[in-house]
């Protein structure tokens, strides 16, 4: 593996050698038992780790915006109103999404770094009734954390479905799916859940199926439509073949494998494991001088950190100076700041080595870069804070 680079973005990520084995096994039969066993026991460790053992859950062949596609496209009618909560890119997606399916949207857009104030929320619902309201857990371009909670609590008072891009944050952040009432909670492969990219996945509250199963016009979308793939999820959960779309099936027994390892470590202890790495990583970044972009602690991610070049520090250089060393993060995404700010994913299986490897090769890049800081300083912050 020399020359191989540590990848420290937002997904793909490091993914574990088991999973990565099982992407290489022998592909069989999308209806030979052993897939269908991989395929029924992978939606049923969907509804254990997302927390919904009522839920219904969808694994389909796409990314995580197919996902996104999904949700908007089965529960929203043409006409009808949707409420966007955004913090940046991703919510911007939404809208287009929903705008596409000939939703009436409105933004409520939160400023760069911020959330949207829950009394916005509530007041906007009062005001129009909305058939969903959609938020992103993390947006991924700023790396401002959402408490899903009580917003999905306000849609259920005002009548409304409640969506949740969980893309980069669905097993890297705490989500009581059924606890908090949230109608649909989804995500990509490639992100926490530490599975290479292509499935779509999404668990879906049977409140939303029920209005699913009672619109009114057709599903605007033909690969997209649940009226085609739900049958296909409950036939394989009660471990029967069936075909609509022929699965992923090397991913799909990818996705078995590591939903297990996550079920096996248990939920709980792997969203705190998040929790730990980002809240030393942040400590090391701002022991160097360096801030990041959400405004407080409360509202920054498990999953990922959006730190800002100290000033005169080129980002183009510093992302050389980074693969050099050879570590890979991400660049900017939010288009006002983009040159402004780096990102750094640090979710899945994550090792303390990773993330030294990583500040250390931040400290390297900002020394060549020309700023001036104690050498060392934030890889010693990190060592005590784990
Ligand atoms: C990555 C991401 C997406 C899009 O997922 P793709 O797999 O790239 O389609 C959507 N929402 C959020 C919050 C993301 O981080």
């Amino acid at each position: 593996m020399k020359g191989r680079k540590l990848l420290m973005i937002p997904g793909p990520i490091e993914f574990e050698p088991a999973v990565l084995r099982a992407m290489g096994e022998v592909t069989t039969s999308h209806v030979a038992p052993n897939f269908i066993e991989s395929f029924g026991n992978a939606l049923d460790l969907m509804q254990r780790l997302w927390l919904a053992p009522n839920g219904q859950p969808f694994i389909i062949a796409g990314s995580g915006t197919l996902a996104m596609d999904m949700a908007a496209c089965n529960l929203v009618e043409e006409g009808e109103n949707a409420l966007v909560i955004s913090t940046g890119y991703f919510g911007w997606r939404y809208r287009d999404i929903l705008e596409a399916y000939g939703g009436n949207v409105t933004v409520l857009q939160a400023p760069i770094g911020e959330t949207v104030p829950l009394e916005d929320i509530e007041n906007e619902l009062k005001n129009k009734q909305y058939k969903v309201v959609t938020m992103t857990h993390v947006d991924t371009s700023t790396g401002v954390f959402v408490d899903p909670q009580p917003i999905a609590a306000l849609a259920q008072k005002h009548n409304a479905l409640s969506i949740l891009d969980g893309v980069c944050a669905t097993i890297g952040e705490e989500t009581k799916q059924e606890e908090w009432g949230i109608d649909v909670v989804l995500t990509g492969s490639q992100k926490a859940v530490g599975v290479p990219p292509g499935l779509a996945l999404l668990v879906v509250s049977q409140k939303a199926m029920d209005t699913w199963r009672n619109r009114k016009t057709q599903v605007r979308s033909y690969y997209s439509d649940w009226k085609y793939w739900l049958p296909i999820m409950e036939a394989y959960q009660n471990r029967k073949p069936s075909y609509f779309g022929t699965p992923a099936v090397n991913l799909v027994r990818a996705l078995e494998v590591s939903l297990e390892i996550i079920n096996k470590e248990g939920i709980e202890n792997r969203v705190a494991s998040h929790k730990k790495y980002a809240d030393a990583f942040r400590k090391a970044m701002s022991s160097i001088g360096l801030s990041i972009i959400p405004t407080s602690d409360g509202i920054a991610a498990n999953t990922l950190s959006a730190v800002y070049y100290p000033e005169d520090v080129n980002g183009g250089d510093f992302l050389k100076y980074m693969k050099e060393y050879g570590v890979i993060v991400a660049g900017g995404l939010h288009p006002d700041i983009k040159t402004k700010y780096f990102r750094v994913g640090h979710m899945g299986t994550i090792h303390k080595g990773d993330v030294v490897t990583t500040i250390s090769a931040i400290e390297y890049s900002l020394n060549k870069s020309g700023y001036k800081f104690e050498n060392g300083k934030a890889l010693a912050t990190f060592q005590n804070e784990i």
